[in-house]
């Protein structure tokens, strides 16, 4: 792996990756920076979040060798390229910073502010939300030329799409470093406009709710309405299987917020929804959701309960 950038005339150098909250996509965009060869420095503000965040790294690599696509030198050089911390301090001297933080909109603006207290002048921050407009996120910062959105897709290790969402004061530079950075990690970007849902979640989003509206109807069982998109449309997951996967708290709060923010009835988040969250069923990692995830192999075959 090639520790050094060499870049373009517009392209920023960058050694140093700082990912912010190591939940269900902040440990993989660690795990697919380090692997591209950064350093990186893994933070959450709850130490067991890290733990387990790091956990999930080694157990995803170990996966990964038992296919065949890793292997034991890569496994160690990627764990060895990622350093944890709950500590902001010790981002300093990132070059970029990832943010995977909750998506609530006045958490993301806190973020970036206090990393601007303390990074680089000339850092910049990516923000890997999935609804949020990127432009009222920058609005927190001195320098919004170089805030942009940069939406990754879980699994992280194993999608291959990076939206890029350039807000309205991004930079043509930073969109163009940050794009060079996806496909350092062998990511496919995409440049889109900053605009409620970008260009995957407003589809995927609309899926999974009207997903959820047909279950509440009775209209067949979790199972048979996911296997309907797998086996009829081709789609390699059910959209209540994905709901699952990505988290029911992370789906609802992008549904207000496009709902809010499209006007449209499409987004309204369905009663079930809403109770299962309060429910503290989250999806996989909270062990069940639409599918009880005790392993892997029980949610694909199992039922709603
Ligand atoms: P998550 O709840 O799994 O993880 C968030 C982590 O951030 C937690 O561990 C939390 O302790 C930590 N955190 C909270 N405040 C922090 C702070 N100030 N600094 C550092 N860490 C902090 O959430 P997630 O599913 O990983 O989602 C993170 C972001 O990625 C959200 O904006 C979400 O919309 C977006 N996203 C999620 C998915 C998905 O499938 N889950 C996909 C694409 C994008």
């Amino acid at each position: 792996m090639d520790q050094t950038e060499t870049c373009a005339s517009a392209l920023r150098a960058l050694d140093t990756i700082a990912v912010l909250g190591a939940g269900t996509m902040g440990h993989g965009i660690a795990q697919v920076a380090a692997r591209a060869g950064y350093q990186v420095i893994l933070r959450d503000v709850e130490r067991e979040a890290l733990s387990r965040g790091l956990r999930s790294i080694e157990r995803n690599l170990a996966k990964g060798i038992e296919r065949g696509k890793v292997t034991e030198e890569e496994k160690d050089l990627i764990l060895q390229g990622i350093r944890g911390t709950t500590q902001l301090e010790e981002t300093i001297r990132a070059d970029l910073f990832i943010e995977a933080a909750p998506e609530v909109m006045e958490l993301k603006q806190k973020i970036l502010r206090e990393v601007e207290q303390h990074a680089r002048a000339d850092a910049i921050f990516a923000t890997n939300t999935s609804s949020l407009s990127i432009t009222e996120i920058a609005v927190a910062s001195a320098h919004p030329q170089r805030v942009v959105g940069m939406h990754f897709f879980n699994p992280v290790h194993i999608m291959r799409l990076v939206e890029i969402v350039r807000g309205r004061e991004t930079s043509d530079e930073t969109v163009e470093t940050v794009s060079h950075v996806a496909r350092r990690m062998k990511k496919e970007p995409i440049i889109v406009k900053d605009v409620p849902g970008f260009a995957s979640s407003r589809l995927g989003v609309a899926l999974g709710l009207e997903a959820m509206r047909m279950l509440e109807q009775g209209v067949a069982s979790a199972r048979d309405i996911d296997t309907a998109m797998e086996l009829g449309y081709n789609h390699p997951m059910g959209p209540l299987r994905l709901t699952d996967l990505v988290g029911l708290d992370v789906r609802l709060r992008i549904a207000e917020y496009l709902h809010g923010a499209l006007r449209s009835e499409t987004f309204r988040p369905p009663e079930i929804l809403r109770r299962m969250v309060n429910e503290g069923r989250l999806g996989k990692k909270s062990g069940e959701g639409f599918y009880k995830w005790e392993d892997e192999a029980e949610a694909r075959n199992a039922h709603l309960k």
